[in-house]
């Protein structure tokens, strides 16, 4: 099988590096062909997001938030990623959203009054810096879009190639902007990446951080503790943290759902209330996001329903 065939291994200097001195780093860039020797499954669409694209790029789920894909390209390739139908293979061979895309994108925004919040996302919406900008700019005379969202991992995994001058210029617009950062180990925050978080909070972003549950590398009070303490102390508030999705190449990574509800009942205990993330599942095949309550409640772990009231057995997950 070819690198083309599979999700190809892609990493970065700065990963490298810092993978020499974290087994975490290692396990979430390194290509395992033990697990990971399976072609990719282009067809797949297990969050409904092709089935939801509007037009090239836009993604329309939620009543009032949409979703631009703004680039299928990542700066390193994360080994759990749920998208590798997408990233680095997807739905554009040059791996970018085009202008002429995003003016199309911004036109389906405008034309819908009910979208309050777009999302830029991908693969990661800062691989595209012009292409940001250009959307950026064309929504600033979208006058019933309030909230700019850019969803990116850049800073953990290229932190020198992140334009904190964009996300200042981006600030600086009409709009209440915020970046969610994707980090699920504490050695992901170190002494380049904490400086350029408080650099990019200062240029005037509110910032959110997301994580996978991740067997084998983030699998335990302590290393959540420590990864959602330091995120509060640098301004960055933890989101939210997911069930890693189950697809051919991930299983290892994938933990049982009652295990991660012992370590969130946990964190609920140690954590204070800003540091502490909500527990989430996305729905493979579904709409929507369902919560996951603590260890404090009864109830049965099973079974949940998505956003148009279907019933899903979590067996699958
Ligand atoms: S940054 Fe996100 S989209 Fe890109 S490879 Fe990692 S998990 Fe997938």
């Amino acid at each position: 099988m070819t690198d083309k065939e599979r999700f190809e291994e892609k990493t970065t200097s700065y990963l490298r590096e810092l993978a020499t001195r974290s087994v975490a780093v290692r396990d979430m860039y390194f290509y395992n062909p033990e697990y990971e020797n399976i072609p990719i499954d282009t067809t797949r669409d297990i969050l409904l997001e092709k089935a939801n694209t509007k037009v090239k790029g836009l993604v329309h789920k939620f009543r009032s938030r949409a979703f631009i894909l703004l680039s299928y390209t990542c700066a390193a390739n994360c080994r759990f990623c749920e998208r590798q139908d997408r990233v680095g293979v997807g739905l554009d061979k040059q791996g970018l959203l085009r202008e002429s895309d995003i003016r199309d994108a911004i036109a389906y925004i405008e034309a819908d009054k009910g979208i309050n919040e777009v999302i830029f996302s991908g693969g990661d919406p800062l691989t595209n810096p012009k292409g940001l900008e250009f959307a950026c700019n064309l929504l600033e005379s979208v006058n019933h879009v309030k909230i700019i969202r850019i969803h990116t991992k850049l800073p953990m995994q290229y932190p020198e190639k992140v334009d904190v001058g964009l996300i200042e210029r981006i600030a600086n617009l009409s709009k209440t902007v915020y970046v969610s950062v994707h980090v699920n180990h504490p050695d992901e925050l170190n002494e380049v990446t904490i400086p350029l978080m408080k650099r990019i909070r200062r240029a005037g972003a509110i910032m959110l951080s997301q994580s996978v549950f991740l067997k084998g590398v983030n699998d335990k009070v302590d290393v959540l503790h420590s990864l959602f303490t330091t995120l509060s102390e640098i301004g960055v508030r933890p989101y939210y943290i997911y069930h890693c999705s189950k697809i051919p190449t991930t299983g290892r990574f994938v933990m049982a759902i009652e295990d991660e509800i012992r370590i969130m009942t946990d964190l609920r205990e140690r954590l204070s209330g800003i540091a502490y993330p909500t527990h989430a599942i996305d729905l493979m095949g579904a709409i929507g996001k369902a919560i996951i309550p603590t260890n404090h409640w009864d109830f049965n772990p099973a079974i949940v329903r998505d956003y148009m009231g279907r019933q899903i057995t979590l067996d699958d997950f």
